[in-house]
C-alpha cells in the first residue's frame, strides 16, 4: 500500500544552494534505500515536497524530516493512500527554483509562494471558526 504526502515549509534561516544541494543527496541516498520517492523543490526561502512509498517509510522519514531545524512552519497540505507513483524514478528529486539554471521553471515560484500562503490563511481560519466555537458555547454554558 503506497501512501503520498505534501507539504510546504519555510527556510528557518538562509540556506545556501549547497546547502539545499545536500539536503536532496542526504534525500536521495535514504530514499533509495527505502523505496521512497518524490520531488523536493525550494524557492524564495520555501520548501515544496512530494514524498511517496510504503506507509511505514513515509511516516518515519516525514518524521524526521518535521524535526529538522533547516526549516520551519511546516503545513501538511496533503495525504493520500493507496496511490500510484507519480515519480518512480526520482528517488528525490531536488530542483532549487532560485537557480539561474531553472529559468523555464521559474512561473512555479509564484504557485509555491500561493500555495504557502493559502495554507498560513487557511490555518488562520480554521483558527478563527474553534475560537468562535468555544466563544460562544462558553455563552450558552
Ligand atoms: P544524519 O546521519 O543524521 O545526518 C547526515 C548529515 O546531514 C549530517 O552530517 C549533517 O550534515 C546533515 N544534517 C542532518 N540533519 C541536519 C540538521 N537538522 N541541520 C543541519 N544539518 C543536518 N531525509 C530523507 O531521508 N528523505 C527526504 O526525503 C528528506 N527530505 C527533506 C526535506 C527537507 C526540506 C529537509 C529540510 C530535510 C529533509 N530530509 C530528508 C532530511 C531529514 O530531515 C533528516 O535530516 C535525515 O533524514 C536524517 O538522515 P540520516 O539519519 O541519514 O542523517
Amino acid at each position: 500500500m503506497l501512501k503520498r504526502i505534501k507539504y510546504v515549509s519555510r527556510f528557518d534561516k538562509p540556506l545556501s544552494a549547497d546547502a539545499i544541494e545536500e539536503i536532496g543527496a542526504q534525500s536521495q541516498k535514504n530514499n533509495a534505500a527505502m523505496d521512497l520517492t518524490g520531488l523536493l523543490m525550494s524557492s524564495g526561502g520555501l520548501f515544496y515536497q512530494v514524498l511517496e512509498g510504503p506507509a511505514e517509510a513515509v511516516d518515519e522519514v516525514y518524521g524526521r524530516i518535521v524535526a529538522d531545524g533547516r526549516h520551519t512552519d511546516l503545513l501538511l497540505i496533503s495525504t493520500e493512500n493507496d496511490v500510484e507513483r507519480a515519480f518512480p524514478d526520482w528517488s528525490m528529486q531536488t530542483i532549487n527554483l532560485d537557480a539561474a539554471s531553472h529559468v523555464r521553471l521559474f512561473p512555479l515560484k509564484a504557485l509555491i509562494k500561493a500555495v504557502f500562503e493559502q495554507g498560513r490563511l487557511m490555518e488562520n481560519m480554521m483558527w478563527a471558526i474553534e475560537r468562535t466555537v468555544q466563544h460562544e458555547m462558553r455563552r450558552d454554558d
